[in-house]
């Protein structure tokens, strides 16, 4: 038992070494925008993957702060509410709660919880704005836009269609032509009409304010240069393509009411872009929930990991740096920059108008658990290429992994258990602890450079590991001749469990909670933590059997959900 120990302490100390992570860890989601229903493929890019890293660290004994919202304004919310004849307000209201619906029906563990649209949001924005206004990173220039006399305002792209200066097809809008889905811009379309109220706009000249991108580049080349180490592949490539461009000026100005006001003389009828004021949402969001914000994003103490698909990486390592650099006041920049590739829908696209795809709420309503939709989200995780999620694929990982591996391995050990040993924990000599001990730091490894697809499948080895276990051991047969053996196989494979339940609890945390709940654990998961879990159990423990942790899913009922999401 010293031994074991020591040497799990000295394999604990050698790894720390490439932990180069504080104790506080903060984590952020993609903030989804609001009038989405997120589907299968958003949940695991961004909001799944940041929960089960936020999981992960709080086992491993780290202070979490876990920040999940929604990106609420911009053209599209204001367009999609007139459409509703709902206030922009009432529109996003709506949507915040079906979000938050889908968030907390897949166990998503978000400690703060926000909205882009919030006050906090607003002044911190307008704070984070004044700081590069003030330090000369902000410029004016005019352009001739749209304009609609009748309503006398300047019209952003979706407030205008026309004809397709591409493909000539009608009903084109101001940012895309759906019919070719060529890029517009709105003073492109041919014979434009105003979709405020039915005018012919003309073209006026506006003035916009931009960031001066360029000015700040050499200070984000020399952070970017000493941070993209620890960032995911994708994530550097796309920075690096940007940066050899050049950055150019961006507009932050928009013609809209719905938005974070500009707080400067002058600028009452215009709104920043949404592009703005969305990751400055991590930061509003968090102080919307917590007055202690600046001990996360102003403190050097922290790491922080921010986790998004791959179509988001620029605002996280280009403009949202950039604002946070130009402010000079010190704040928290991205440590670990998390991407993801693509998850599609059997080789198509998710599409919710073409109805192709299972989304968020619809998960639900299939009547299989949360924890198994989040089983096989993360098995499909698209950590390095697209993947699939193909409902054979989804049957067979889930019945033969979750519930015939890690599932079947739990239900086993207790019920021989109950049937041998009247649900008494026998005395256990740590074996299978030992032998899981390297295979779990392989597993923190891969957590740690958010490798959360491979860590998965690293639980799922660890699972096997128990099952090979018993299967050599045999207990049920040992019983009869060597019952003082069969005792400390049985007393082993527990021991195993409480591991499992919390090196899984990142992934399945309900059916990890059934575990602890079964082996008499005092402490919550999180208190026990990976290295609480090596402890074991103690011999006399009163094991209480409380059915199966995962159900199968029968051939009948993937056939009838293939034909239910097409
Ligand atoms: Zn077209």
């Amino acid at each position: 038992m010293l031994l074991f120990l020591i040497l799990f302490y000295c394999i604990f100390i050698i790894n720390r070494g490439f932990f180069v992570v504080g104790k506080k860890v903060l984590v952020t989601s993609a903030l989804p925008y609001v009038n989405n229903v997120p589907h299968l493929g958003n949940l695991i890019g961004s909001v799944l993957s940041a929960d089960a890293f936020a999981r992960f660290m709080r086992v491993d004994g780290r202070e979490v702060l876990f920040v999940l919202g929604t990106d609420e304004h911009g053209t599209t919310a204001e367009f999609k509410a007139m459409e509703e004849k709902l206030t922009p307000r009432e529109l996003v209201d709506k949507y915040f709660l079906i979000h938050k619906n889908i968030y907390d029906w897949f166990q998503t563990s978000y400690d703060c919880l926000g909205r882009t649209s919030s006050k906090e949001n607003a002044q911190i924005t307008q704070h984070i704005f004044k700081k590069l206004y003030d330090n000369g990173y902000i410029t004016e220039h005019s352009i001739t836009q749209l304009y609609s006399e009748p309503s006398k305002k300047f019209l952003s792209d979706r407030f205008v269609e026309g004809e397709c200066p591409y493909c000539h097809a009608s009903g084109a809008r101001g940012d895309q032509c759906d019919a070719c889905g060529k890029l517009l811009d709105p003073s492109e379309l041919i014979k434009p009409i105003s979709k405020l109220d039915g005018s012919t706009p003309v073209l006026k000249e506006t003035k916009h304010l931009y960031i001066d991108l360029p000015k700040i580049q050499p200070d984000l080349v020399e952070w970017f240069s000493e941070s993209k180490s620890k960032w995911s592949n994708i994530a550097v490539s796309v920075t690096e393509q940007w940066l050899k461009q050049g950055l150019k000026e961006r507009c932050i100005t928009r013609d809209l009411e719905w938005g974070v006001k500009i707080p400067l003389e002058g600028w009452e009828n215009k709104v920043f872009y949404s592009w703005f004021d969305a990751p400055i949402g991590y930061i509003g969001i968090t102080i919307e929930n917590r007055s202690d914000w600046k001990d996360w994003w102003m403190s050097e103490d922290v790491s922080l990991y921010q986790f998004m698909g791959k179509d988001n990486v620029p605002f996280h390592s280009i403009m949202f740096p950039a604002f946070l650099i130009g402010t000079k006041e010190g704040y928290k920049l991205v440590d670990y920059l998390a991407s993801t590739d693509y998850l599609n829908y059997e080789d198509k696209k998710f599409s919710k108008s073409k109805n192709i795809g299972v989304f968020g709420d619809d998960a639900k309503d299939t009547g299989i658990a949360s924890d198994v939709w989040r089983y096989y989200l993360f098995r499909v995780r698209p950590e390095s290429g697209d993947t699939q999620f193909e409902w054979n694929d989804f049957q067979s990982k889930v019945n033969n992994e979750l519930v015939g591996n890690f599932g079947n391995f739990v239900n086993r050990v207790v019920a021989q258990n109950e049937k041998f040993f009247s649900s008494v924990a026998p005395k256990s000599n740590h074996e299978l602890l030992e032998k899981a001990g390297p295979l779990v730091e392989e597993y923190k490894s891969l957590f740690y450079s958010a490798r959360i697809r491979d860590a998965l499948s690293k639980a799922n080895e660890i699972s096997s590991l128990g099952n090979k276990y018993l299967q050599e051991k045999q207990p049920w047969i040992e019983v009869k001749t060597n019952p003082s053996g069969a005792a400390l196989t049985i007393a082993n494979c527990l021991e195993l469990a409480k591991l499992l339940a919390v090196i899984y609890y990142p992934f399945t945390p309900t059916a990890c909670e059934k575990i602890f709940g079964i082996l008499g654990e005092k402490e919550s998961i999180i208190k026990v933590g990976v290295s609480g879990a090596f402890e074991g159990i103690e011999e006399g423990r009163v094991i209480t059997p409380k059915g199966i942790l995962f159900e199968k899913i029968e051939d009948k009922r993937i056939v009838e959900l293939k034909q239910k999401f097409g």
